[in-house]
């Protein structure tokens, strides 16, 4: 087990920095998510935490120890990326047991290491096939043990689920949360995807621009966002976001903070607005509401409007946020913040 420092991290590709001054640690045991857009620096991140790529300046310790001029076999860490990089000629065994050999491990531990492996990741049925045998779950699982017989202390995973369909990647998503507990390792998991963020991290990173926006648990993440930025990259539909009509402030509130009704209710934001698109999900409809020069994407549990409806649109004030013209997230304790609570009763219809 070991925790990751990152201090004064830079990285540039010709003069051009992706990565400006990055401090970051990343705990011990947890499970870590680097999410944010494609470009954002995630995966440049992860290679320069694996040592594939050395940083252009700055130090990386894990465990305590810098890294820095380590070789990326001798640092105590695993990848596991999008493609499995498994051989397709060998068995499942021999795929596990790849790197072990390589180590010259003595036959009855490798035997015993890879039988213990597969039992973990579910593959002990499997381990006589081919890859080309098994489903897209099942040789994600293989790149897994793979990296899991080299007993590492951190696993780097860059986008592992990515290939894989809709309902295999939530079911891989909970064997990878039951994994990490088993082992009780370091996970540190790359991903564009904020719903894997939310669903798998004990901590989320949310990168832009090779910038830490915020760093926090999820449900921090979620009722506390530190800035516009995170408020709308997290959560989906993201979080509606108006002008308040004063200093260049906005207001902003939860898809499902909005309430619809036929009549004015006491919340205290309400305006007028007309259904202007309806997304029935089963549990839940999406609408979204035109009011003046807002679209605001409203959840609802009930489905009982229809497109072209004139409906009433609620908040009630304790699911109300306000963020400054520099776009971060203003306290409830800041005094801008009753002002823009009154700037935003009045300008309700
Ligand atoms: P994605 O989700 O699309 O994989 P990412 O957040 O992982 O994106 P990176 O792959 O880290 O993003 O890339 C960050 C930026 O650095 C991009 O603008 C990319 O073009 C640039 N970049 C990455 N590697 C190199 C390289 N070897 N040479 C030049 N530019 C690079």
């Amino acid at each position: 087990m070991a925790a990751i420092e990152l201090v004064q991290v830079t990285q540039s590709f010709d003069k051009h920095v992706v990565i400006p001054n990055l401090n970051l640690t990343i705990e011990d045991g947890k499970f870590t998510v680097l999410v944010g857009p494609s470009g954002c620096g995630k995966t440049t991140l992860l290679r320069m935490i694996a040592g594939l790529d050395a940083q252009s300046s700055g130090k990386i310790l894990i465990g305590g120890k810098d890294v820095t001029h380590v070789a990326p076999g001798q640092r105590g860490v695993a990848m596991v990326f999008q493609n499995y990089a498994i051989y397709p000629t060998m068995s499942v065994r021999d795929n596990i047991e790849f790197g072990l050999k390589n180590n010259k491990v003595p036959k009855a531990e490798r035997t015993r290491l890879v039988e213990s492996i597969s039992e973990t990741v579910g593959l002990r049925p499997y381990l006589d096939r081919k890859p080309s045998t098994l489903s897209g779950g099942q040789r994600q699982r293989v790149a897994l043990a793979r990296a899991m017989v080299k007993k590492p202390s951190v696993f780097l995973m860059d986008e592992p689920l990515s290939n894989l369909d809709a309902k295999l990647r939530v079911q891989m998503r909970i064997e990878l949360i039951e994994l990490h507990k088993k082992l009780g390792s370091t996970f540190v998991y790359v991903t564009h995807d904020q719903v894997e963020a939310m669903s798998m991290a004990d901590t989320i990173v949310l990168m832009n621009h090779g910038q830490i926006q915020q760093e926090a648990a999820p449900e921090t993440m979620y009722r506390q966002p530190s800035n516009l930025f995170a408020a709308q990259f997290i959560g989906v539909p993201p979080m509606n976001v108006g002008d308040v009509g004063a200093d260049g402030a906005k207001f902003g509130f939860r898809p499902e903070s909005g309430v619809l009704s036929a009549e004015r209710t006491d919340a205290h934001y309400a305006v007028r607005g007309t259904i202007a698109t309806r997304e029935m999900l089963g549990s839940e409809t999406i609408y979204q509401v035109k009011s003046g020069p807002h679209a605001f994407m409203i959840k609802s549990a009930e489905d009982r409007f229809s497109v072209d409806q004139d409906v009433w649109l609620g908040v009630q004030a304790d699911h109300l946020y306000f963020f400054g013209a520099d776009e971060k997230r203003i306290d409830p304790g800041d005094a801008r913040f009753g002002a823009y609570m009154t700037a935003l009763k009045r300008a309700s219809s």
